[in-house]
């Protein structure tokens, strides 16, 4: 007897919304990508309950006769393309003809139509992909579609839905994509009666963008206009080095004005800012690709969120170059490309090594990848390389010029008077930044010649908590980033950030434990504006954040005032910091344990009040430093689990040197 049979179409369609409709966002995606193809020129989209009660979207596209609306939600039903050769060159956002069928399997649809704003409409209801009824109705040129209860015939899907909060936070970031990628048509999103997001038609991409993001966030981006016709132009803005995310949340790219994931495109986009930007932070990226249509296939994925490109290596280079060309006219990278990468840092470190023995080796041998922590230190004397042939050379080893003073007692200042001064520090760093890192570019040409050290990197361990006692002293900085110090085992290089770090941590901690606040009063309150989607999630994170000194206040639509901020944080900091927060701190660890939230705050807050690498330090600031990590619960390891400490024992020195 024979098995195989075809499915029936009901069958059929649920397996293909398998793939298309993931979640609500999915559905609000091919919705709105039908009323962009139908030519609208306003779209509205309103959710409830996450889009699992209800998701409608209106739009006053060319609509549908009656014929064609019943046809619609067939599968393989498209107005867009007609044969196989229409698929080399897609110029509509959809073409598969599965979208809607695939919908109405899963959900209860009603879609009310109509071609011109005289005459009746046609309204459509269906239930799990069987036709309820078709008949008359009120509604202007334009389509309507309202799908409710997804998933309500599949309790499989339904039970993959997240909280309302995360499937909430996917559908805002969807319609500002949208609303990116078509300045020109107008855009409402609401969620659960409430207007989140309202665009009126804008001239251009940057009109748009202001209307989102705020102006703040225009200011700070720099323009981007490159790439070849023939291959890809690639045109948008990115964000200057100093504003850095901690996720590709912020970054939007399209292909074409399709909204697309492209790991290509990201990786090139990244490499474009290497050595301007660590490991692990991301700029934020408004990127649109146009190609021409044959150069690009969009049939790979049902719901077409990836792209191929036919010369994806040349697009790459288009987006990395454009990216570069962008940062070096605002000054933030040299104008040449330089494609080999930069050589190790040997030869500048010879210089130095000349000097102070082979302490410098300990730290640059491994070459110029050293994690974050180096290549922040790298950061700035990267960009400034062409700064510094002017600059006297200057080897970074601060010796204090008496050693024993600092040990004395006659100097010991309150740690309190230090914090309050490492703060003002840091204020005053701020201003003089740029003049504060011409002095510690590396110099040009080595004024030695000598043959190579060894290196003490194969001995140079972290330390186990267990083995530090009281007795470190501080002898100076390297690089102005790490302190160098002895203790009775041998010697130990401190990340002066990571330490500081985690002393701010296990404050943090401490005073939100303690319900304790410690905060200062902004004199004129900060504003700042949030994204659509960082304005979904802030009205839940505010509430945490009160416990640690900050005072927020949500203004009209979604600007968002500081009033306060915790007592070390720099105010300047505290914008960056809530950026951050809002970003990683989505609607999916939100509803996770609170306990990590708050782990997460402190860590982000001890990240940007700690002083950073590349600040001088006075002989009594490292040793308040010193004995307040000491304290602290984990001396020897950063609330992001890096270690804090290196030692090199005196054993091994001895070792190195042959002695025994
Ligand atoms: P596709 O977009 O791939 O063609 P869909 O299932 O999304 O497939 O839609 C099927 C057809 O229904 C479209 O080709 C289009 O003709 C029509 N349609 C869908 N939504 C709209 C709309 N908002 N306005 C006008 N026509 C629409
Ligand atoms: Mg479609």
């Amino acid at each position: 007897m024979s098995k195989i049979r075809v499915l029936a179409d009901h069958v059929a369609n649920q397996i293909a919304a398998g793939e298309v409709v993931e979640r609500p966002a999915s559905v609000a995606k091919e919705l709105v990508e039908n009323s962009i193809d139908a030519g609208a020129t306003r779209i509205t989209v309103e959710i409830e309950a996450g889009g699992r009660r209800l998701l409608k979207v209106s739009d006053d596209g060319e609509g549908m006769v009656r014929d064609d609306a019943v046809l619609a939600f067939e599968r393989h039903a498209t107005s867009k393309i007609h044969d196989a050769d229409d698929l080399a060159a897609i110029a509509t956002l959809g073409f598969r003809g599965e979208a809607l069928a695939s919908i109405a399997s899963v959900a209860k649809v009603e879609l009310i139509t109509n071609t011109e704003d005289a005459g009746p409409a046609t309204r459509v209801t269906i239930d799990g992909g069987r036709v309820r009824n078709v008949k008359d109705a009120a509604h202007p040129r334009g389509t309507t579609i309202a799908v409710r209860d997804l998933f309500f015939n599949v309790p499989a899907r339904r039970k993959f839905l997240r909280s309302e909060a995360t499937e909430t936070f996917h559908l805002t970031n969807l319609v500002t994509h949208y609303g990116l990628a078509h300045p020109e048509i107008a855009f409402t999103f609401s969620n659960n009666g409430r207007v989140v997001l309202s665009a009126s038609p804008a001239k251009d991409l940057k009109e748009r963008a202001y209307q989102i993001f705020g102006e703040e966030f225009l200011e700070n981006l720099l323009t981007v206009n490159g790439g070849h016709p023939q291959v890809a132009h690639i045109g948008g803005y990115i964000s200057a080095p100093r504003d850095r995310r901690t996720s590709r949340d912020s970054q939007y790219i399209f292909v074409n004005r399709r909204f697309v994931r492209d790991r290509l495109i990201g990786r090139a986009l990244s490499e474009g800012y290497r050595s301007i930007l660590p490991h692990g932070v991301y700029p934020a990226a408004l990127l649109f690709i146009e190609t021409p249509l044959e150069e690009v296939d969009v049939n790979v994925h049902p719901a077409k969120t990836e792209v191929r490109f036919r010369r994806a290596a040349a697009v790459a280079d288009a987006v990395r170059e454009s990216v570069r060309a962008a940062l070096a006219s605002a000054g933030y990278a040299p104008a040449e490309e330089r494609i080999t990468p930069p050589p190790p840092a040997e030869s500048q470190t010879q210089t130095a090594t000349a000097a102070v023995g082979w302490s410098a080796e300990l730290v640059t041998s491994s070459g110029p990848a050293q994690g974050e922590t180096m290549a922040e230190a790298n950061e700035v004397t990267a960009t400034l390389s062409a700064a510094a042939s002017q600059v006297q050379p200057r080897i970074d080893f601060v010796v204090p010029p008496l050693v024993d003073e600092m040990l004395t007692p006659e100097v010991e200042v309150s740690g309190d008077e230090i914090a309050r001064d490492i703060d003002e520090l840091l204020h005053a760093r701020e201003l003089t930044a740029a003049a504060a890192s011409e002095t510690v570019a590396p110099p040009q040409s080595p004024a030695f010649n000598l043959p190579p050290l060894n290196s003490a990197e194969r001995f140079a361990r972290e330390v186990k908590p267990e083995s530090l006692s009281a007795n470190i002293r501080p002898l100076g900085q390297l690089d102005e980033s790490f302190i160098i110090a002895t203790d009775d085992e041998g010697l130990l290089l401190i990340d002066q950030h990571v330490a500081h770090e985690r002393i701010l941590f296990d404050k943090y901690r401490a005073l939100e434990a303690e319900r304790r606040t410690d905060s200062q009063q902004l004199l004129v309150p900060e504003t700042f504006d949030l994204t659509p989607a960082q304005a979904a999630v802030f009205d839940q994170l505010a509430p945490e954040l009160e416990p640690y000194g900050f005072d927020l206040m949500r203004l009209s639509g979604r600007t968002v005032a500081i009033k306060a901020t915790p007592a070390d944080l720099p105010p300047s900091e505290a914008r960056n910091m809530l950026a951050e927060l809002l970003e990683t701190v989505d609607a999916e660890k939100k509803s996770a344990a609170r306990e990590t939230l708050r782990d997460e705050i402190a860590a982000s807050l001890a990240c940007h009040a700690a002083i950073k690498v590349n600040m001088p330090l006075a002989p009594e600031k490292m040793r308040w430093l010193i004995d307040r990590l000491l304290q602290t619960s984990s001396p020897t390891t950063c609330p992001h689990g890096r270690p804090v400490i290196l030692r090199l024992r005196t054993r091994d020195i001895l070792k190195g040197f042959h002695r025994i």
